[in-house]
């Protein structure tokens, strides 16, 4: 396999700098980059030999963790008898017909048919556009509008972008698409209810005032992730989505259940809305199907849009060369093999108390740590100015950016969403790596902030 010596490090990071651009592309930032070479579990190994805990999974998506063999071997035997076939209509594949089947085992019981892209973001386009395509078969052709949520994360093509409510996304890209919508964060720690209702349920409400604004004829979905993830892993209210599901119910609105991070078995259960007895009418997947050995991606529909879609007369004219990929199929049967014959899903939810119990007693009570949050392996810890009024640190400050590389140093690589920091390890991480994740946050908060 190969390794990198710490001078040939620099030197791929000279030529990295030369040729690559990369995702979120921050050269200044970039200059002290890793530069992976192998994993192993929840490890991760730099170019210059060093040894990482992968605090977040790669990108939320490794969830049966680095160097399965299985699955570079169900990808080899692909290949070697199918590497690609069309999905259009006309074409179909062994793996395809298989992973649908098996997904509708795996979802909520309505939703039993599935298209497949390569990644979320286009999975976020393709539930815009059947949303919308739908109210134009039901003869609602004015509901095309999507609501979606501040700090939720739907990708980032223009219209995944639009749907997209973490506004540092938006300035360099404007004007985004029209017809996307945002209403405020459940965000239990900072949501400031009005008095009478539940914090839930106030923050629910929220998606009735702004269909009764926008006017209920002009919208066709709400989108929402269960667990907030890149936003800064924002776990609902239990009485938030009951809410919206009568909310959605009431006012003819899809609801789009956003599964890219909570899907196969992040949060402790199947899918996220399992936790809260909520179904939704769409979902979209990605990372986790795969547990990005492959980019596979994709959306389910419910039988109550299948039957419409299927008796349809104009064609759905939405399609990806990618759709139906035989190979991310077939690693993703051989994932979905891992994560039942592990227990993942489980073990998801064990092992994510334990991390966030961990967490809760390493750091809460530190005077600048204001909330220690997840739900299943996502985990967050909100760092703030001033714990009594909640008030933030000037960005400036880079409170978060100096945690992240304090956890750095002592070998735990994650992410930071300003001064929230994220956790989400792969759910095969070991006990004793999760007091090790637990042990480098007690260490790293006061390194930066005092104790
Ligand atoms: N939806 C959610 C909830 C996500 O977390 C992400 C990626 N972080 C996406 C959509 C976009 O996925 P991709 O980067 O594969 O386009």
């Amino acid at each position: 396999m190969a390794t990198a010596s710490a001078t040939s490090k620099s030197e791929l990071l000279a030529r990295d700098l030369a040729h690559l651009i990369h995702p979120l592309h921050a050269p200044a930032l970039h200059k002290s980059a890793h530069v992976w070479i192998r994993g192993e579990g929840a490890r991760l190994i730099d170019a210059d030999g060093k040894e990482y805990i992968d605090g977040l999974s790669g990108l939320w998506n490794v969830n049966v963790g680095h160097g399965r063999k299985e699955l570079a071997q169900a990808a080899y035997d692909q290949m070697a008898t199918l590497g690609y076939c069309s999905g259009y209509t006309g074409s179909s594949n062994l793996a395809a017909i298989e992973l649908a089947e098996r997904l509708s085992s795996w979802t909520y019981p309505s939703i039993n048919r599935f298209f497949f892209t390569s990644g979320g973001g286009e999975s976020s386009d393709s539930s815009f556009k059947t949303a919308r395509y739908y109210w134009r078969l039901k003869g609602k052709p004015g509901k095309t509008k999507v609501i979606s949520r501040q700090w939720g994360y739907h990708g980032v093509t223009l219209a995944a972008m639009s749907a997209t409510g973490i506004a540092s996304y938006w300035p360099m890209f404007e004007p985004r698409v029209p017809g996307f919508v945002h209403i405020p964060s459940p965000y239990p720690y900072r949501y400031q209810a009005a008095a009478g209702v539940s914090q839930g349920v106030a923050a629910a409400n929220e998606l009735e005032k702004a269909i009764q604004k926008e006017g209920a004829d002009t919208v066709a979905m709400f989108l929402a992730e269960p667990v907030q993830g890149a936003g800064g892993v924002i776990p609902p209210q239990d009485d938030y989505f009951p809410r919206i599901r009568e909310i959605c119910t009431q006012y003819d609105v899809l609801l789009v259940s956003d599964e890219v991070i909570t899907g196969f078995g992040r949060t402790g259960t199947k899918f996220g809305l399992e936790h809260w007895g909520v179904e939704p009418d769409m979902i979209q997947f990605a990372k986790g199907i795969t547990s990005g050995y492959f980019p596979l991606g994709g959306i389910g529909i419910s039988d109550q849009i299948a039957k419409t879609m299927d008796g349809a007369d104009p064609v759905w004219m939405h399609a990806y060369t990618y759709s139906s990929h035989p190979v991310g199929c077939r690693v993703a049967l051989a994932n979905m093999d891992i994560l039942e014959r592990e227990g993942l899903v489980s073990e998801a939810k064990r092992k994510g108390k334990k991390l966030l119990d961990g967490l809760r007693s390493a750091v809460a009570s530190h005077p600048h740590v204001g909330d220690v949050r997840g739900l299943g392996m996502m985990c967050a810890v909100e760092i703030v100015k001033d714990k009594a009024t909640k008030e933030e640190y000037p960005a400036a400050d880079k409170v978060g950016a100096r945690v992240h590389e304090e956890t750095q140093k002592r070998g735990l690589f994650s992410r930071h969403r300003g001064d929230v920091f994220l956790l989400a390890p792969p759910l095969v991480t070991t006990d004793a790596e999760i007091d090790r994740v637990v042990n480098i946050m007690g260490e790293s908060v006061p390194a930066v902030l005092g104790s």
